[in-house]
C-alpha cells in the first residue's frame, strides 16, 4: 500500500456482528483495484463487532474503538478525522450499501469534478414507516433549501478529504452531510445506487429519527444564509 491510501472508507458500526466479515469481503473484492484504508469505528457495540473486526483484520483495516455508544454522527467524526485518503467514502456497516458502488462514485468526482457524490435508493428496502417518513423529510428538505436531492439521508458518499473535513458532526447532523457540504460550497451529484434489505442485525432508529430531522432542518435554515443558485444537478 502506498504511504497515503487513494481511499479511506468509514463505516460506523453498532452492534452489526453478523455484517462484518461478509462486508469486510465485499469490499476486498470489489476494491482490490485500489489503494484504501477501511476505517471501522466501534461505537461501544455490546456484541461481538469487535472481536469479529479484530480478528479480520488485515494491512487495510484500522479500528477506532469507542468507549461509550457516542453515536452515528460522532462515530462518522472519529473515522473522517483519522481518515489519510485523497478522498473518503461514508458507508453502513449492515449491507445495505453495495460496495460495487464506490468506483463508478469515484468516477465522477475525479473526472467530472464534483466534490461530494451522494447515492440513491432508487430501489429502497426498507419498511413503509421508514421509507414514508424519509420521503417527505427530503420533499420539505428540497422546498425548503436549494438542495435539489432526493435522498439526503443515504449513508453511501464518496467525497473529497476537504469536504468530509470541513463536515460539522455533532449530534445526529450524519442526516445533513449533503445540506452542510452544500453551504460550504461543495458541488454535489445525486446519483442511484443499489439498496439491500437489512439481513442481520436491526435497525438502530426509529419514527422518532423524523422529529429530529425536521428540528435539525429548522436549525441549520435558521443559523445558515443558504446558498441561493442549486449546487445540484442531477
Ligand atoms: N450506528 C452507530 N451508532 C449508533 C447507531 C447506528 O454506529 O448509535 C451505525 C449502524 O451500526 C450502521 C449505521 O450506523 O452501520 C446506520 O445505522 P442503521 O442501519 O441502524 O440505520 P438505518 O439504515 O436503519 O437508517
Ligand atoms: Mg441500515
Amino acid at each position: 500500500m502506498p504511504l497515503l491510501p487513494l481511499l479511506s472508507i468509514v463505516i460506523p458500526v453498532y452492534n452489526e456482528e453478523h455484517n462484518i466479515k461478509l462486508l469486510i469481503a465485499s469490499i476486498e473484492d470489489q476494491l482490490s483495484n485500489y489503494s484504501y484504508e477501511l476505517i471501522f469505528v466501534d461505537d461501544f457495540s455490546t456484541d461481538a463487532t469487535r472481536d469479529v473486526i479484530q480478528s479480520h483484520s488485515n494491512p487495510h483495516t484500522i479500528l477506532i474503538a469507542f468507549e461509550h455508544n457516542k453515536g452515528q454522527s460522532s462515530a462518522l467524526a472519529a473515522g473522517i478525522k483519522t481518515a489519510r485518503g485523497r478522498y473518503i467514502v461514508t458507508m453502513d456497516g449492515d449491507l445495505q450499501n453495495d460496495p460495487s458502488d464506490i468506483p463508478k462514485m469515484l468516477d465522477l468526482i475525479q473526472n467530472d469534478g464534483w466534490d461530494m457524490v451522494i447515492g440513491f435508493r432508487q430501489n429502497r428496502q426498507d419498511t413503509f414507516l421508514k421509507t414514508m417518513p424519509s420521503k417527505i423529510a427530503n420533499f420539505i428538505i428540497r422546498k425548503t433549501t436549494q438542495l435539489q436531492i432526493r435522498d439526503s439521508g443515504c449513508a453511501l458518499k464518496v467525497m473529497t478529504s476537504k469536504t468530509a473535513k470541513q463536515l460539522p458532526l455533532h449530534g445526529e447532523l450524519h442526516r445533513f452531510m449533503a445540506l452542510n457540504a452544500h453551504i460550504n460550497g461543495a458541488r454535489i451529484k445525486e446519483t442511484p445506487i443499489l439498496h439491500h434489505p437489512r439481513i442481520h442485525g436491526v435497525s438502530k432508529y426509529g419514527l422518532e429519527r423524523t422529529f429530529k430531522v425536521l428540528k435539525d432542518l429548522s436549525i441549520i435554515i435558521y443559523n445558515h444564509k443558504l446558498p441561493q443558485s442549486p449546487s445540484v444537478r442531477t
